[in-house]
């Protein structure tokens, strides 16, 4: 019996149940998961998010866990190019003779680490141990970078702290208007939208800005269809309506914040009318939205990834905080800013460490009390810790070349699909020495790795999540995994065993003595037991006696919790007074926590800000054009997004057989004007091109979408990967890929 599952006696049945949450996004819907006979199904559980709801997705997602296609052997690339199963030992000593040779051979650096954010908390805590422990790199990233770093980084300088919702979900229970910017919760989170047709019952007015009449565009009271890469001119020109209408809260803005005169000179020189003439949406939209922000009772505003996947994507998020900030919502009970976070532990998985300019509990890792703090409780000295690497695409896109990583070890994550340019990044895949992915199906990535690493699904693993409100949730395993199949912590404890056995990193600090070592303090003082230069006694750090715990291994999710609690103690992200019994006994716990007996924190911001100061800063940003705009040779915009049906890579969601029939194939929506114009018939396949490649769809003829813009989904890839074709110009200070917008040309393909 594994820890989370529950046995029920039935009377000539074999049944266990366990009160879990959703393997897909960040809504982490609650669901109670039964086993009976071996068959497993997914039943409606009350959680405080989605009350009982689930969408196609959740209800479906038991049906991986025995499907044929599922991984349950190592696989190895054998000389024939082909992979073959092989045995624990046999892939295990290829990693490792890979890892020491690479190393050997190009330094630390040649052998780098990409996540994903959808590992638990302890995974993610677990690698970024491993790439600076063990392997003593600098190079290790993630998925996340692609989705979320975008609004963290408007959050961290606008408020100090990135947890997307700084309030619970139920708050917009309250709201009276709702400003959705790039999102469509409709179809990305079905559970959600019950939230958004509540609103409008009571009365409320729901706003949505996007290129794309959307399902949730469908729901709204006013739908804002800016041209893609000009939503910050919009969020400018609310602002400048505000500020002429006197509807700022000037109390707010000199009591809570500082620097709104640099921002409130650039929103003078954004007239509606000029944002008109730039973004397309008429002046009087724009005036009705800043009225109804502005004149609610209530108002919350919040961003999504059609808002952030720019080159100015933290500028635009920082754009609509600037707006919120002069209306006085953040931190007004009821109203507020927020970001929609989008993977599975897309917030814990950016908190513990598998970015490359962090260490855990958002610490910076190049914040030398920081990396006194987190060095102690691993064992070894500051100095050995790597220093910052650099981000996802910047690390994929040197793989394999004479400066860059050589080996690359991959945790749930596909980026021959995902990535920007993709096809670039593939043949940078394929020219590694060693590709290590671990996964529990062959994902498009996997399929050209050198040794594949089957691993354990969300049903037979515990651990921590972290969801779009900063809730931590206990991820509840329902059974143990197949035979031969071992979860991602047990890989990672064994590979370092393996590289690092004799290190005192090898194993993790137990639960067992004080949290807060005064390391933890932010004026960087040293950890008990440390010499004056931060090294500490490898004796006493090899043993933990510094924290008056054993060490333990690190295959066990509690023990790694245990770690990561005392690795995040006093850190922005503080988790220490997060234990799996009190989640168990409250639906979640809301960080910071920095004390077992202590509160958690459901809203932020209600007396002060996370900045130095205590209040929050405007930041004057300024529209500019999207890194490609059209040209006579490329003269449409193309923007991407999900479906329903399918989620991320599609790696799950394209082998369910339900979500497959609802979402068989990748397409290209188009105007029906522009269809006309090229003579492209509904379902006719079409090549869309950029300065980066192709994609090849069916078409999709629908009035939803601007008639200077196409729209195609990310699940698949193939001929119809769209990432094919996207921009790999990244933001120059989140580093996210613009994947919401380029220039491409669109044709018939002639049979
Ligand atoms: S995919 Fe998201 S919205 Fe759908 S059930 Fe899972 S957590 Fe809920």
């Amino acid at each position: 019996m594994t820890d989370g599952a529950r046995a029920a006696t039935t009377p000539g049945r074999t049944s266990r149940e366990a009160a879990t949450h959703c393997p897909y996004c960040a809504l982490q819907c609650g669901m109670l998961l039964r086993e009976r006979d071996g068959q497993v199904e997914v039943l409606p559980r009350d959680f405080p998010t989605n009350r009982g709801g689930l969408c196609q997705k959740g209800w479906t997602a038991a049906e991986l866990l025995d499907h044929p296609e599922r991984l349950t052997t190592p696989l190895l690339r054998g000389p024939d190019g082909r992979l073959a199963p092989a045995t624990w030992a046999e892939a295990y000593a290829r990693i490792v003779a890979g890892i020491r040779d690479t190393q050997a051979a190009h330094g630390p650096d040649a052998v780098a680490v990409f996540g994903g954010g959808g590992l638990t908390n302890e995974k993610a805590y677990a690698l970024g141990r491993f790439a600076r422990v063990a392997l003593r790199t600098r190079m290790i990233d993630y998925n996340g970078r692609f989705c979320m770093s975008s609004a963290a980084a408007a959050g961290m300088r606008a408020f100090g702290i990135d947890r997307g919702l700084p309030f619970p979900l139920a708050d917009l229970g309250h709201a009276d208007t709702l400003l959705l910017v790039g999102a469509n919760p409709a179809e990305t989170m079905p559970p959600l939208a019950r939230y958004l047709t509540e609103l409008r019952e009571r009365g409320g007015q729901l706003i949505v800005v996007d290129p794309r009449a959307t399902a949730t565009a469908r729901l709204a009271d006013l739908h804002l269809q800016p041209l893609p890469g000009t939503d910050l001119a919009v969020a400018n020109a609310l602002l400048h309506i505000a500020l002429t209408e006197g509807w700022v809260d000037r109390e707010y803005v000199a009591a809570r914040t500082e620097g709104f005169d640099a921002v409130r000179r650039i929103a003078a020189g954004w007239w509606p009318a000029r944002a008109e003439r730039l973004s397309g949406v008429p002046v009087a939209d724009l005036e009705a939205t800043a009225r109804a922000l502005a004149t609610a009772r209530n108002a919350v505003i919040l961003t999504a990834r059609g808002a952030e996947q720019h080159a100015k994507g933290v500028d635009t998020v920082t754009a609509f905080v600037n707006l919120a900030l002069a209306l006085g919502l953040p931190g007004r009970p009821g109203s507020g800013y927020g970001c929609l976070t989008g993977q599975g532990n897309g917030q814990g998985g950016r908190e513990h460490g598998q970015k490359a300019d962090q260490l855990p509990g958002y610490r910076r890792i190049d914040d030398p009390a920081a990396r006194a703090h987190v060095a102690a409780i691993w064992g070894v000295h500051p100095d050995e810790l790597p220093g910052p690497g650099v981000s996802a695409y910047e690390l994929l896109d040197a793989l394999g070349t004479p400066t860059g990583p050589r080996t690359l070890l991959v945790f749930g994550s596909n980026p021959v699909v995902s990535a920007p340019r993709a096809a670039r990044i593939e043949r940078r895949l394929r020219d590694l020495d060693l590709l290590v992915v671990t996964d529990f199906l062959l994902s498009e990535t996997a399929a050209i790795a050198d040794v594949v690493l089957p691993t354990a699904q969300w049903a037979e693993e515990d651990g921590t999540m972290t969801n779009l409100e900063g809730r931590v949730l206990r991820r509840r395993a329902l059974r143990e995994p197949p035979p031969d199949v071992r979860t991602d912590l047990r890989v990672l404890a064994d590979l370092t065993a393996a590289v690092d056995a004799g290190a005192p990193s090898y194993r993790f600090l137990s639960s067992k003595g004080p949290l807060h070592p005064p390391s933890a303090a932010a004026d960087g003082a040293q950890p008990p037991g440390a010499a004056a230069d931060g090294a500490q006694p490898p004796d006493a750090a090899a043993d933990g006696t510094e924290h008056g715990g054993a060490r333990q291994d690190g295959a066990d999710a509690r023990v790694v919790f245990a770690e990561l609690r005392r690795a995040s103690a006093g850190g922005p992200a503080d988790y220490a007074g997060v234990t799996w019994e009190r989640i168990d006994a409250a639906d979640g716990v809301f960080w910071p926590c920095p004390d077992e007996d202590g509160p958690d924190t459901p809203r932020l911001f209600t007396e002060r800000f996370a900045t130095p100061t205590g209040r929050a800063r405007f930041h004057p940003v300024e529209h500019r054009p999207a890194a490609e705009e059209v040209c006579a040779e490329y003269p449409l915009y193309l923007t991407t997004g999900r479906v329903l049906a399918q989620y991320q890579s599609g790696t799950q969601t394209r082998r369910v057989g339900a979500l497959r029939r609802a979402a068989p194939e990748p397409f290209v929506e188009l105007h029906p004007d522009l269809a006309a114009r090229l003579g492209v018939g509904d379902g006719e396949e079409l090549r869309v091109t950029s300065r980066r490649g192709e994609l090849r769809a069916p078409a999709r003829i629908t009035a939803t979408i601007r008639p200077d813009t196409l729209f195609a989904p990310f699940h698949w890839g193939g001929t119809g990967r769209v990432n094919s074709v996207t921009n790999d110009a990244l933001d120059p200070v989140s580093r996210m890929p613009e994947f919401k917008v380029c220039a491409v040309r669109v044709e018939r393909v002639t049979p």
